[in-house]
């Protein structure tokens, strides 16, 4: 099984393949690398269509990693709460098929953790205990004055463009944004838990970027699956590879 590539072949075929390769494992790492974790989120501030809101905010004049950056918190603060309001509002999401059987394999001793990216807590919601949030997490608001702790609700009920403490100090959450200092235990025990590991899975993303490619540099390359709807420049390195939604892969597993 070591770097055949399989992507042509007959899905059943491959998830056969990755079905062992599950069994066979006892320190899976799956790594998700996007800041909200539902296949049906799509960044839709590149289309030509909605792009205004209520505020006259026009996402696509700005670049999509900077919508989420520090210098956009705080020199074009009602440009990061339109779009943090609009694009990563998950409380009504729940969590899906990939985040369920996740949360199975860690229950059945096979996985050691979810390294991710994601903000949205749905790997939480789905009863996942070992997620290491490379980004923290959209479930805590904290005011960058005096420091006091919110419900994290308040950013998308507040009715005002820049939601504020009593202190009059920015309100805003607990997630490391471009530009912004990772959380060092999170890092640290990511790269703990790649070391270690046996099979490492990947979500390939267009944002496969520094820092989470250097992160993946300390798995020992063992057994390395890839998914991604779209071809990636790491296909040929890794054992197995699927072009199929995260969905599509994980429903078809036996966990
Ligand atoms: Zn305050």
């Amino acid at each position: 099984m070591v770097n055949i590539i399989m992507v042509s072949s007959d899905f059943s075929k491959r998830i056969a393949a990755l079905q062992d390769m599950i069994d066979s494992s006892s320190h899976i790492v799956f790594f998700w690398w996007a800041w909200v974790s539902t296949e049906s989120w799509v960044p839709d501030f590149r289309s030509k269509d909605g792009l205004y809101n209520q505020h006259d905010v026009q996402f696509d004049s700005y670049q999509p990693e900077y919508l989420l950056s520090h210098s956009c918190l705080y020199r074009d603060t009602k440009v990061f709460f339109e779009y943090y309001r609009q694009k990563l509002d998950c409380r009504g999401i729940k969590p899906n098929i990939t985040h369920k059987k996740l949360a199975e394999l860690e229950k059945v001793w096979k996985l050691t953790s979810v390294i991710t990216q994601n903000i949205d807590w749905l790997h939480q919601k789905a009863w996942s205990k070992r997620v290491l949030e490379i980004h923290w997490t959209t479930q805590r608001v904290y005011c960058d004055k005096c420091g006091k702790r919110y419900n994290p609700d308040i950013l998308f009920t507040d009715k005002r463009a820049i939601p504020l403490c009593d202190c009059w100090g920015l309100l805003r959450p607990d997630v490391t944004l471009y530009e912004e200092q990772l959380p060092a235990d999170a890092w640290n025990q990511a790269m703990i838990d790649l070391r270690t590991a046996d099979l490492l899975i990947i979500w390939w993303t267009s944002l496969m970027v520094y820092p989470a490619n250097a992160l993946i540099q300390y798995y020992r390359w063992d057994k390395l699956v890839i998914i991604n709807r779209d071809p990636t420049s790491q296909d040929s390195y890794a054992d197995l590879v699927f072009h199929e939604g995260l969905g599509e892969v994980f429903s078809a597993l036996k966990i």
